[in-house]
């Protein structure tokens, strides 16, 4: 069964005791919103369970009704990103690679497009060293209105370019969802960046279409915030969600973000959807990169996505966390090779959610 169609509901908890007219206004109350109510009279108390239209009950804030003492939402408010233990990893597909179903993915390129040469010379670099695609920034959402905003349509020409000479798939940020048409036209996968993860309007636009979306954690989301999210996207009707974990922001003496490698698992137990990490933005230094790399190799996240610039000092965005070329070529069999050492491990990871703690195979 897949998880849409599993029928949600409500759990009604009364207080003990209550009198008989006022469970039944509680329940005349439900029906009266399409709730189809059953009562269920337990040791010395009511429960109501409630089916049938739930959507406008969940709502409103029945707790706070008299009477009700709590609310259990029973069956699955994430319908869209819900793991489902029947269906074997689909996987994404982008262009002509499949994110997600078995294979190590790896998206490499510059943090924005700067100039032609400079993104053709790195792009095939990448591609020489084993990178599945290019992304580069054409719109750079930046903390500071004067810092490098990105060439906009000017670098588009180039991711166009790009991907004529390497033959590298474009993977490229939106910001805006007046752009998604003009930005179509030369990526095969727009990614929404940690600040837009909540920007509903850019979500729901993105749900009407069929473009693969890479949906980055919000700095300071919680999980169920992404998987929501992803569920904006996925309810739209676009299938193709793939969730990147970039870290959380934690102000220490050090440190401005912290890479939550305990997401990954999280993420692929209570998903379907492909999860990768992006070391470069969850380490903000590129000395930590190749470390968190191969870290996420070895987490279970489906692949990698990081910064390489040919001249790193030369960046105009990002430059302190970007690998030079030869970093990165360093890391690339690195992280096939421990992914390789996890494979078994990895896909068994429908396994591992079957098996409860204390389980006979522990
Ligand atoms: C980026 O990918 O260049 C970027 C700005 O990342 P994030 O949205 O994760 O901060
Ligand atoms: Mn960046």
């Amino acid at each position: 069964m897949h998880s849409s169609d599993i029928e949600p509901g409500l759990v009604v908890i009364l207080f003990p005791g209550l009198a008989g007219p006022l469970r039944r206004k509680i329940r005349d109350r439900l029906e009266s919103y399409g709730g189809e109510v059953t009562a269920v009279e337990g040791t010395g108390r009511f429960y109501l369970e409630v089916h049938g239209e739930v959507a406008a009950i969940r709502s409103l804030v029945v707790e706070s009704w008299p009477g009700v003492e709590k609310v259990i939402s029973l069956g699955e408010e994430f319908l869209h990103t819900a793991a489902d233990p029947d269906r074997g990893p689909e996987g994404v597909e982008v262009g002509s690679v499949r994110l997600g179903a078995g294979s190590f993915t790896i998206i490499a390129g510059p943090c924005a497009v700067e100039e032609e040469q400079r993104a053709l010379r790195i792009a095939s670099s990448v591609a020489a060293a084993g990178a599945d695609l290019f992304r580069g920034g054409a719109y750079k959402p930046r903390t500071s209105p004067y810092a490098f905003q990105g060439l906009g349509d000017a670098a588009l020409q180039i991711l166009q370019r790009v991907r004529e000479e390497t033959g590298l798939g474009i993977v490229t940020e939106i910001l805006d969802p007046r752009d998604v048409e003009k930005i179509a036209e030369v990526a095969d996968m727009l990614q929404v960046g940690s600040r837009n993860m909540h920007n509903y309007s850019l979500l729901k636009e993105l749900g009407q279409t069929s473009i693969p979306i890479l949906l980055k954690r919000g700095f300071a989301s919680t999980i169920d915030e992404f998987l929501m999210a992803a569920e904006y996207i996925l309810s739209g009707g676009n299938s193709s969600v793939v969730l990147c974990e970039r870290g959380v922001r934690c102000a220490t003496a050090t440190d401005e973000v912290v890479l939550d490698l305990g997401s990954i698992p999280e993420l692929k137990k209570r998903t379907h959807l492909p999860v990768l990490v992006d070391p470069s933005h969850g380490s903000g230094a590129s000395y930590r990169v190749p470390a968190l790399a191969r870290a996420a190799a070895t987490v279970g996240a489906d692949g990698i996505l990081v910064e390489v610039h040919d001249q790193p000092e030369e960046a105009l965005s990002d430059g302190a966390q970007a690998l030079t070329v030869d970093q990165f070529g360093e890391l690339v069999p690195q992280v096939h090779e421990i992914r390789a050492m996890f494979e078994g491990h990895i896909s068994g990871v429908s396994d591992d959610l079957v098996s409860t703690p204390g389980g006979e195979d522990r």
